[in-house]
């Protein structure tokens, strides 16, 4: 990675708090005021980098009200303009009638467009649509948006396996809802976020950590992302009809815990009632890390019942330190501590991430010790484990572990009582797996 170091611990502020920004962007820890935060500039030049334009998305309330009150303008606009852009997906003030033609123009500065498309492809029916764009600098991100429970569902490649396993034992069963997979809740809609462009984590079968990181998200890009989806959904413009927007998972590019303060701002704002953010549910939040332990402890405390997906891949330091670098800072055990305390504060049931790899991780002797270690720390439920059939990226030696080979795996898991899933392979044609549309959009 190209900086394994990247703070997971930095302090940030909630949506409430004041909002600050990226001094240096390549430097999650780094922060420095927003200066003339109420009224956005266009772009300012911070260590030789320029600054993502401010957006609505990055300022609290009170920051709101006082860039409507900077235009001179009723404090009640700053309602109105929340009310277009959280509670109608609207980022086109040009079309906010409720405005003066004077107003209309003005608000533009609140609104600057952070995100440009450059690419959007569709696979599984119209029901996966992955969307590549490019932000203010240049650099490139992936938003993923999978539609379920469509009226004619297109298979997927392969279903997912109910979870099983046994009954809780003398602890309630924290409830989760790992968003991936197919259910019978009616039709959801679940975005996959980016929380950086690129990836400093280095992990080798992933596309997104061979390009290593360009830097941070600002809250204002994370939550674009949501807000482009959500009107997308809605405006019925995919195959399917209008749609809406139930679901986030943070599985995109990046390392979320090493983004912590911009990826925790966006969730506030995603999940805050309408008009002061999107008002969707945080249970309907899942959050994919590496196992940046302090992170990890850090959100078990902010109050957010978000599901914690941890991407482990192996159950033995010697493997993971190859298959997840970061896991010579944040060994095995750590993480999983850390996990069983994320669930024994937020009664959430915490996603185990495990990747099959051919001959490399999907042995069964792995699965035995996977079983053990999950299970030496309690059998409560507080725990499942999603495999994932590994997506190939080009160039890279690793591959999927052969049919019979990832059955055994699951089996001797689900023998050992532990609840297990498999992961729906969404979006193989278009290069849904990380990284993958942003690695070919640069090889050109
Ligand atoms: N950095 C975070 C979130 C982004 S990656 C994390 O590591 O969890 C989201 C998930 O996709 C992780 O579980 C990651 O290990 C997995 N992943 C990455 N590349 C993959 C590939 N080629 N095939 C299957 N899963 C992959």
């Amino acid at each position: 990675m190209s900086d394994p170091a990247a703070d997971p611990t930095a302090t940030g502020p909630g949506v409430h708090a004041p909002t600050e920004r990226q001094a240096d962007l390549s430097d999650p820890a780094a922060v420095g005021s927003v200066g003339q935060k109420a009224v956005p500039a266009p772009e300012g030049v911070v260590s030789g980098r320029v600054r993502a334009p401010v957006h609505w998305a990055d300022l609290s309330p009170s920051e709101r009200a006082e860039a409507v009150r900077s235009q001179g303008w009723p404090a009640f606009r700053a309602r109105q303009l929340s009310a277009h852009y959280f509670g109608h997906w609207s980022a086109e003030p040009e079309t906010w009638t409720d405005l003066g033609a004077a107003q209309r123009a003005s608000a533009r500065r609140f609104f600057p467009d952070l995100l440009t498309p450059v690419a959007e492809l569709s696979a599984d029916g119209g029901a996966t649509v992955k969307s590549l764009c490019q932000l203010h600098d240049g650099v490139l991100v992936e938003t993923v948006v999978m539609r379920y429970g469509l009226p004619s569902p297109p298979a997927p490649a392969e279903e997912p396996a109910g979870p099983s396993g046994p009954a809780a034992g003398g602890r309630p069963r924290p409830r989760a809802e790992p968003a991936p997979a197919v259910g019978a809740r009616g039709p959801r809609a679940t975005v996959c976020l980016s929380s950086q462009a690129g990836c400093g984590m280095n992990c080798p079968f992933c596309a997104t950590g061979q390009r290593g990181l360009d830097r941070n998200l600002t809250t204002g890009e994370i939550v674009e992302q949501v807000r482009r989806a959500g009107q997308s959904l809605a405006s019925g413009a995919w195959p399917g009809g209008p749609g809406r927007l139930t679901n986030i998972v943070v599985m995109g590019m990046g390392e979320p815990l090493a983004n912590y303060r911009a990826v925790l701002t966006a969730l506030r704002v995603i999940t805050a009632p309408v008009p002061t953010g999107f008002g969707l549910s945080a249970r309907g939040v899942t959050l994919s890390t590496v196992g940046l332990v302090p992170g990890m402890r850090r959100l078990a405390g902010e109050g957010l019942p978000l599901t914690l997906a941890v991407s482990l891949h192996a159950p033995d330091d010697a493997l993971r330190d190859e298959l997840v670098p970061i896991n010579r800072r944040y060994p095995v055990d750590e993480v999983l501590d850390a996990a069983l305390d994320y669930a024994d504060a937020t009664k959430r049931r915490v996603s185990i991430e495990y990747a099959l790899i051919r001959g490399v991780n999907d042995q069964a002797e792995r699965a035995d010790e996977l079983a053990r270690r999950l299970r030496q720390r309690g059998d409560w439920g507080w725990f499942h484990v999603n495999l994932i059939p590994l997506n190939p990226t080009p160039g890279s030696r690793w591959t999927a572990s052969r049919r019979a080979d990832a059955d055994r795996f699951r089996v001797r898991l689900e023998a050992r009582g532990v609840p297990v899933t498999v992961r729906d392979t969404r979006g193989r044609q278009i290069d849904a797996a990380c990284g993958q549309l942003a690695a070919r959009h640069l090889l050109g």
